[in-house]
């Protein structure tokens, strides 16, 4: 039987530690993961690489990509451009990966409407007390960027509704095992079983057809 891989979309507030928990379930469950690798117009910090944090380009480069039709999404983050390269989504799913994408919210519901069948997953802090401690030790970021990003928060905790799963990550190791968990056992739903269900639909034909 066929089996696609399922597009999972991760996404929380700034510091929430999104990466972090991506990293895990890379580490721990590698095989059945692909990471979607984003362009994105922001300047890479301290330690990112070309190609493994992001694909970074001038904000021309990245509206000829829009213009080309080749991000499956994209939107416009604090002041930066963010968008999810098409072609290596299509080609891991078709391999029957589970594709991660590490995205904030707009473009998280814009694939919901393309592909219903994206699993989106947001993940919360224990508290905003805590979530402002981890941006400060973070470092990255100035006080007015930890602001705008605090700020677009406000905005975000307005439409969590729209996901199907929202996980408190307190504990790293927990909060990876449990979005391990839940991309295990979304695929025994019968909304992602579509493949499956019209390959029964066939095989039953020709079954019958046969029997004539
Ligand atoms: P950062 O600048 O902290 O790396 O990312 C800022 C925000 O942009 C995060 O919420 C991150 O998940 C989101 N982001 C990263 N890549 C993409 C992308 O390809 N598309 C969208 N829509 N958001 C992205």
């Amino acid at each position: 039987m066929r089996k696609n891989g399922t597009l999972i979309i991760l996404s929380g507030f700034a510091g929430t530690g999104k990466g972090t928990v991506v990293k895990t379930l890379l580490e721990t469950y590698g095989d059945s993961y692909a990471l979607s690798v984003s362009a994105t117009t922001r300047s890479p910090r301290e330690g990112e690489k070309e190609g493994v944090n992001y694909f970074f380009k001038s904000e021309k480069e990245f509206l000829e990509m829009v213009d080309g039709d080749e991000f499956l999404e994209y939107a416009k983050y604090v002041d930066n451009f963010y968008g999810t390269p098409r072609p290596y989504v299509e080609n891991m799913l078709s391999e029957g990966k589970n594709v991660i994408l590490e995205i904030e919210m707009q473009g998280a519901l814009d694939v919901k409407e393309k592909i219903p069948e994206a699993l989106l997953i947001f993940l919360v802090p224990p508290s905003i007390k805590e979530l402002y401690r981890r941006l400060k030790e973070r470092g990255t970021e100035s006080e007015d960027v930890i602001r705008k990003r605090l700020c677009r928060a406000k905005e975000e905790v307005k439409v969590i509704s729209g996901y199907d799963y929202v996980v408190e990550n307190d504990d790293i190791n927990k909060c990876a095992e449990l979005v391990h968990w839940i991309v295990t056992s979304a695929k025994y739903q019968a909304r992602y079983a579509s493949l499956q269900i019209s390959d029964l639909e066939a095989e039953l034909e020709d079954h019958l057809k046969g029997d004539k």
